[in-house]
């Protein structure tokens, strides 16, 4: 089979230095600038609904983005009952996703300015995450040609606010490539980013009853959606005790062999050696740990530099810090935009204000002193064993390593429970195999940045706590949406 056929070109991209592209961009958003969504839950009954929330742009609290209803438990179980599996042919279900994937690119404006304005998303984090939906709708709607198996069924899929479209899709698709049925249940903060991508992908011929979208807090939506005996499988992606809270719910209600797919949390390191190439690890350091403002669960979190050249290191990061610019994500420049929300600001504060009290702050940015900003941090540490959790947020802690002792950091790393990513900056050939082969961790990344895993070639997910696999946007990830069976059966 080949995996990686004619489908496999990556979508379209935009280059932000190019006039005619961000004039491109500038015209598309434009109509969006101002524009107030209105989201529902989305579902094949009549919906009830229940409480209606306000939805903020996080850099600009005046900016009102919208309004999410919320999924009533009367709607949650009304859409259980009219969820239906995809009983298409596989080259039919390939083409409406195929069709989605045009139609995400075709309205490619109103979802920069969604991305924007309630996920506080960079032009190029905005760029990046259309692209990546887009190539999931494509890898994936691909796959299903090559399946040996029939849908499990019902699928609840539960996405994370840090990739309201890309996530959101990518596990979506994944189901319906195998021809489950869909109940989809998006992060609070980023319905409205969710119910643009249901909306197209109806448009493009995904079956009411197959696809349904449940706003609403986890409490509410999502116990009743991972405990319940019609679903036949749950994809997740977010922290790692949720996940443990969906795997415990459904061990006690639905059917033993129903998979959880769970992406969840990590402790990423990255370890730069004397023999690096400064001005790119540099380069790569700060893309690894700022970009998206850390909340991405690919993020650095903690940079190990050979003692040796950390001083110079440190200057030169501090010098590439004072270099981002930080501020309204709607603006073109803006390398750096906000945390999700206050809660999220919160916490980061508080952890850096503790780290303060310890004498532990090596360097901070200022940010504007409007909206949901956390400033671009970095902390020293003897080593990752001194993180108590991960900080999903701007935080780059630091610490330096001797030569000698480069088995040990491994093993601290390892010793995490965590395996992420892992990025490594060395010249050393037999170094970075010596690193690596001692690691694990499911995504390394050699003398480049660790964020940004692109579908298709290079799949992502994690080992131990990180996640259960297969890879997101890798050959087996859509198998595990189908049910097994032995030859027999089938006959
Ligand atoms: N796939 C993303 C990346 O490679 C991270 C996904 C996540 O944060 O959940 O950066």
């Amino acid at each position: 089979v080949d995996l990686y056929g004619a489908e496999r070109a990556n979508s379209k991209g935009w280059d932000l230095h190019d006039a005619d592209d961000l004039a491109e961009i500038e015209q598309a958003r434009a109509p969006f600038k101002t524009h107030q969504w209105q989201v529902s839950p989305i579902t094949a009954v009549d919906a009830k609904n229940g409480a209606v929330e306000p939805v903020h742009n996080p850099a600009d609290p005046s900016d009102q983005v919208g309004s999410v209803t919320l999924a009533s438990p009367q709607d949650v179980a009304a859409a259980l009952t009219a969820a239906k599996p995809w009983n298409a042919p596989a080259q039919e279900r390939r083409d409406v996703l195929f069709r989605a994937a045009d139609l995400y690119e075709q309205n490619f404006g109103e979802i920069f300015a969604a991305l924007t304005r309630e996920a506080g998303k960079t032009p190029m984090d905005a760029i990046a995450e259309l692209r990546e939906a887009v190539d999931f709708l494509r890898y994936y709607g691909a796959r299903a040609l090559e399946l040996e198996h029939p849908a499990r069924g019902i699928f609840t899929c539960i996405s994370p606010w840090n990739f309201p479209l890309a996530i959101f899709t990518g596990q979506i698709a994944a189901a319906l490539a195998a021809g489950n049925g869909v109940l989809a249940k998006p992060a609070e903060t980023t319905a409205i980013n969710a119910a643009i991508g249901v909306r197209l992908m109806l448009e493009a011929g995904v079956p009411a009853e197959v696809l349904q979208l449940l706003p609403g807090h986890g409490a509410v939506v999502g116990t009743a959606l991972t405990s319940d005996a019609r679903i036949s499988g749950v994809c997740f992606t977010g922290s790692t005790a949720t996940a443990q809270r969906i795997n415990r719910a459904m061990a006690a209600h639905v059917d033993p062999t129903a998979p959880l797919i769970a992406e969840t949390g990590g402790l990423n390191a990255m370890i730069v050696d004397s023999t690096a190439l400064p001005e790119q690890a540099i380069k790569d350091i700060v893309a690894s740990a700022f970009q998206s403002a850390g909340q991405r669960c690919s993020a650095l979190r903690c940079l190990y530099v050979q003692e040796d050249v950390a001083e110079t290191y440190l200057e030169m990061l501090y010098g590439a810090m004072d270099e981002q610019a930080l501020g309204n994500p709607w603006d073109m420049s803006t390398d750096v935009g906000p945390v999700i929300d206050q809660k999220a600001r919160t916490d980061i504060q508080d952890y850096i204000e503790a780290a303060r009290r310890e004498g532990r702050v090596m360097k901070e940015l200022k940010v504007p002193n409007h909206g949901t900003f956390v400033a671009p941090t970095v902390l020293r540490v003897a080593g990752i064993q001194d993180m108590s959790r991960e900080v999903f947020g701007p935080v780059l802690h630091f610490a330096t390593f001797k030569a000698r002792d480069l088995d040990k950091v491994v093993d601290t790393i390892n010793a995490t429970g965590f395996g992420l990513t892992f990025g490594m900056h060395s010249r050393i050939d037999d170094r970075v195999q010596q690193v690596t082969e001692r690691l694990n961790v499911g995504n390394m990344y050699i003398n480049r940045n660790q964020i940004g895993a692109i579908v298709g070639s290079q799949p992502f997910g994690g080992e131990g706590l990180s996640g259960t696999g297969p890879k997101a946007g890798g050959p087996a990830y859509v198998r595990r949406f189908t049910k097994p069976q032995a030859e027999s059966a089938k006959t």
